[in-house]
């Protein structure tokens, strides 16, 4: 494809939403994804704080409906990763696995990561017991027990699907407080396949070909426990996924992208939306906000650079 009046890299909401927006304002729009389009949504099962679904809606359902609005506008899609972020006198330039584009503005949406314990093992025993996604292994666990480790929305939410397949969910955080929003941490407290080890951290995770236990530290007694696990899923946190750009954009300590009010995010034609902005409230909600506002500005900087 020539190149796009505006380039968008990430399909998830945020990107999609860009997408919908810019392409039905007329722009020839490309959005670049490296995965599976759905971002971070495409790793739960079901949501139910997303506006206009009364009762939970699935969430492979809602990556369907955007993509597929997306592509009504002429939205195209294309799968290749965003290498480095250039810019010139001469406009920008975004390396890809797929070759070179030169958009007429960008809009960054490239999401986050999960952040890794950094336990000795942790990164060997990945997809031998060690897993980040509870909708794409909690299958796997089916009748075994697991332990999930955090305390915020993700790792109470995943506690509470794994519990469909798992006999037993060892939820351990490291203070005796919960992040998450209450509506969920009462299900989790609910549920009797629950066990809670609060102020709690993993010390060791057991196992060479495979994981097959942790030890868990309580922090007020220094008491050890052997937790006989099958597998692991880690949620503590993210990790924007931002190093392709960091040289051109501004970014805070953590690497999330600093924007202004437009999601302007440095040079002129170039814009974040989504995760992987420096932002307090990370939502599907906000997410599509910031993708429509991103589109938006995107759309009135190429207005008037057209003159
Ligand atoms: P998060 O909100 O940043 O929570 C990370 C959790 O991991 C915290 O409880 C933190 O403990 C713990 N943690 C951090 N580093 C740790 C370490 N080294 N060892 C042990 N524990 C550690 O991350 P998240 O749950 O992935 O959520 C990310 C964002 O997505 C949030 O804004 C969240 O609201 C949003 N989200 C929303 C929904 C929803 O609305 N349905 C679902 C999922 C995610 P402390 O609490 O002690 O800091």
């Amino acid at each position: 494809m020539t190149d796009p009046e505006i380039l968008i890299v990430g399909a998830g909401p945020a990107g999609m939403t860009a997408g919908i927006y810019a392409s039905r304002a007329g722009h020839s729009t490309l959005i670049l994804e490296k995965e599976i389009t759905g971002g971070q949504l495409a790793k739960t099962a079901t949501v139910e704080n997303y506006p206009g679904f009364a009762e939970p809606v699935n969430a492979y359902d809602l990556i369907q409906r955007m993509e597929t609005q997306a592509r009504r506008f002429g939205c195209q899609f294309q799968q290749a990763e965003a290498l480095k972020l250039q810019t010139s006198p001469g406009g920008l330039k975004v390396l890809t696995t797929n070759g070179t584009v030169s958009p007429g503005a960008l809009i960054i949406c490239s999401g986050t990561q999960p952040r890794p314990l950094g336990l000795e093992n942790e990164k060997e025993l990945t997809g031998r017991g060690i897993s980040y996604c509870a909708i794409c292994d909690g299958p796997l666990y089916q009748n075994r027990e697991v332990a999930v480790v955090g305390g915020g929305d993700s790792a109470l939410e995943e506690a509470e699907y794994l519990t469909r397949f798992c006999s037993r969910v060892h939820l351990i955080h490291r203070r005796d407080q919960f992040r998450a929003a209450k509506v969920i941490e009462q299900k989790v407290r609910q549920n009797p396949k629950i066990i809670l080890h609060l102020s709690c951290v993993v010390r060791k995770i057991n196992g060479t070909e495979r994981l097959n236990g942790l030890e868990i530290e309580e922090l007020k007694t220094g008491n050890r426990q052997l937790l006989e696990v099958a597998g692991l899923f880690i949620y503590i946190g993210l990790i924007p996924n931002t190093a392709w750009c960091r040289e051109v954009v501004l970014v805070d300590a953590n690497g999330f992208i600093i924007t202004d009010e437009h999601l302007q995010a440095g040079p002129p034609g170039i814009f974040a939306a989504g995760d992987c902005r420096q932002k307090t409230v990370r939502q599907i909600a906000t997410a599509v906000g910031d993708g429509a506002i991103a589109a938006t500005s995107a759309h009135d900087y190429l207005t008037r650079l057209a003159g």
